[in-house]
């Protein structure tokens, strides 16, 4: 049989699986799950920045998977709160709140803050490592936007219902799922990757 090198998407949030299942699927590479490689563990994500976030988590998953391994921290910085919530995004509202309290804390944080001052983006930053070698290779997407005062919309997670990505009036919660992941910080750092792993594992070799 032929010998197809493996990626180990190491996440457990489905909805990320499937976003970079798709932008990576022209590669010749077979994706693993973490499941399906029985990696076990989770990864401690006390970094200060995305880029060590998403280094540590690939680094935890790459030496017990012992494959190539993509891993991803991403989050949400607003102009006004000095960058906050960045590399807190999930843990916003403590560490067993709902996706709810912690966009019902950033609106609260943001009472009285004026329609143009409300500007943020979301950030991702993906690294790719390699444990046979040790190599580490960052790619990074952002998506600009700003926060309105209401949540709108059922779609996507996290920030999705408070976020207008610029270009848009609508919140990537009231967004088709196509034009989020054509825009989205995810998709423009899983983007980058995809082009390196192109190079690096090229189809006809
Ligand atoms: P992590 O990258 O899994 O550590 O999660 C970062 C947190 O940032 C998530 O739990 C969300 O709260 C927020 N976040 C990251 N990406 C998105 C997005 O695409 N939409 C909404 N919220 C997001």
């Amino acid at each position: 049989m032929e010998d197809v090198q493996e990626l180990l998407i190491a996440t457990r949030n489905a909805g990320k699986v499937a976003e970079f299942a798709r932008i990576l699927s022209d590669l010749p590479l077979r994706l693993r799950g973490l499941a399906e490689l029985g990696v076990e563990g989770e990864a401690e994500e006390t970094g200060a920045t995305f880029d060590e976030n998403a280094t540590l988590k690939a680094e935890f998953y790459a030496a017990r998977a012992g494959v190539p391994t993509l891993a991803d921290d991403s989050g949400l910085e607003v102009e006004a709160l000095g960058g906050a919530p960045g590399v807190l995004s999930a843990r916003y509202a403590g560490p067993n709140a709902t996706d709810g309290q912690r966009v019902a804390r950033l609106l609260r944080e943001l009472e009285g803050v004026g329609d143009d001052e409300r500007r943020a983006r979301f950030v991702c930053v993906i690294a790719l490592v390699f444990p046979r070698t040790g190599e580490s290779e960052l790619f990074r997407g952002v998506c600009r936007g700003h926060i309105v005062r209401e949540p709108r919309g059922a779609g996507g997670f996290g920030y999705d219902p408070v976020f207008v990505p610029e270009g848009h009036t609508q919140t990537f919660g009231e967004l088709p799922h196509e034009i989020k992941n054509r825009v989205s910080h995810r998709a423009r750092a899983a983007a980058e990757a995809a082009r390196f792993l192109r190079g690096r594992f090229p189809r006809d070799a």
